[in-house]
């Protein structure tokens, strides 16, 4: 069953048959190796953005190469009423390696975070009766596309048009306990919170707030709910951010690095909370299927490793020390800030929206980066990513601002 493949497709191709959603940028990628990449047309690019932090383990990575040609070659999908092996052995990983007792398997972070909300839904259900729905998240706050985690995302650009959303959802400002205080109630089964906020703008959780929104859930009944989609899988240093705080949610959701590009996604939880989702109450057809669940096992046993997170501290301090030194040249940042490999830079108000022309230009000079909140430059590499790399990429980053400053002046 020879193919070859023989269409021509460019960038015009989209605007032709997709439906529009992200817009994507004029460059189409075709090969990635590590922390490089290259387009259409052979331009090479230095990957500070790991396709939104999940690339954790660099393109093309050789070990999950190999898994995956292994697995393909052996099961790629059965029946999601049969298990398989890849899921039950990273399902007894993931428990071995974290606080939670049982793992569910999605497809993508959104949907890892449908699972925990339904579960907070039924897990108060079962427990307290009806009246305990409500979920409280944080504004700035983002959970996925989908109709419900738009909704209890705190950003109402992305609810705009799409309503009515579904509802049972408060928000209040993330880092100040006393909004909290003032909107949980007995009526609440689940507080969301993101351990650093990525999407936002890169805002890490007080370590006091973290403890008291804690504290606060235990008082009322409700479970604590992390979504961990971009900063777990070794993204601030640890295996997952909830170490860092020294906080331990009752929910955990995790995707993106968890297949290093691969769509998988994993809601994992407490005993307490998942015996309130029995058979039949809940599932995917191709959630935990081998193929992903064998990438994000490997994915899992590399990462949690001294070599992988033992680095991570010490690119992150590359990182801030590059951007420090950029911001001395041409103060464009007024804050840097992020943990781990997780990081943002947020532009002065003088260039208020420039973030975005900056990263345009950082493209022309071969450097994919970030932006995360309306001003934030945000870098999210692989956690792998050679010192050599780190440095020609800040090079080129140093070209971008370089530009937007001058047209900035001219302007
Ligand atoms: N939660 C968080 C914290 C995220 O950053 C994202 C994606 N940016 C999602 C959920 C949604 O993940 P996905 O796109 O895989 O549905």
């Amino acid at each position: 069953m020879d193919r070859k493949v023989t269409q021509q497709v460019t960038r015009a191709t989209f605007d032709e048959v997709m439906v529009p959603n992200y817009a994507p940028s004029a460059i189409i990628p075709v090969r990635g190796e590590g922390s490089r990449v290259w387009d259409q047309e052979g331009k090479e690019y230095i990957d500070f953005a790991g396709g939104i932090a999940v690339t954790a383990l660099g393109h093309s990575n050789p070990t999950l190469v190999n898994v995956m040609r292994e697995q393909a070659g052996q099961l790629w999908h059965l029946s999601n009423v049969m298990t398989n092996e890849p899921a039950l052995r990273l399902a007894k990983k993931l428990t071995e390696k974290t606080f939670a007792d049982r793992v569910f398997f999605a497809n993508s972070g959104a949907e890892a975070n449908e699972a925990a909300f339904k579960l907070a839904r039924r897990y108060a259900f079962d427990n307290f009766g009806p009246e305990k729905h409500e979920i409280i998240a944080f504004y700035k706050s983002f959970h996925g596309r989908t109709l419900f985690t738009v909704s209890v995302g705190g950003q109402a650009k992305y609810k705009e048009g799409f309503e009515p959303t579904p509802g049972g959802i408060k928000h209040c400002d993330y880092n100040d306990i006393e909004q909290l205080k003032a909107i949980i109630s007995d009526k609440t089964c689940a507080v969301v919170m993101e351990p650093i906020q990525g999407e936002g703008g890169i805002i890490p959780a007080d370590v006091e707030f973290a403890k008291q929104v804690r504290e606060l859930c235990d008082q009322y009944n409700a479970l604590l709910v992390y979504d961990e989609v971009q900063s777990g899988v070794g993204r601030t240093g640890t295996l997952f951010a909830y170490e860092q705080l020294g906080v331990t949610p009752d929910v955990l959701t995790t995707a993106k690095a968890l297949g290093n590009g691969f769509p998988v996604g994993a809601m994992l939880a407490t005993e307490k909370a998942a015996k309130s989702l029995s058979f039949g109450t809940h599932g995917s057809t191709y959630g935990g299927n081998p193929m992903a669940c064998a990438i994000a096992e490997a994915v899992v046993d590399i990462v949690d490793t001294p070599e992988v997170l033992g680095g991570v501290a010490k690119r992150h301090g590359l990182f801030v020390e590059g951007l420090k030194a950029l911001n001395e040249k041409y103060h464009v940042f007024k804050e840097i800030r992020g943990m781990g490999l997780l990081i943002g830079a947020e532009m002065v108000d003088s260039l208020t929206g420039k973030a975005g022309e900056i990263i345009k230009a950082g493209a022309e000079e071969g450097l994919f980066a970030l932006v995360a909140g309306p001003n934030v430059l945000r870098l999210a590499p692989s956690l792998i990513i050679p010192e050599q790399d780190i440095a020609e990429g800040l090079a080129r980053l140093d070209k971008a601002i370089a530009k937007v400053v001058a047209n900035n002046k001219a302007a």
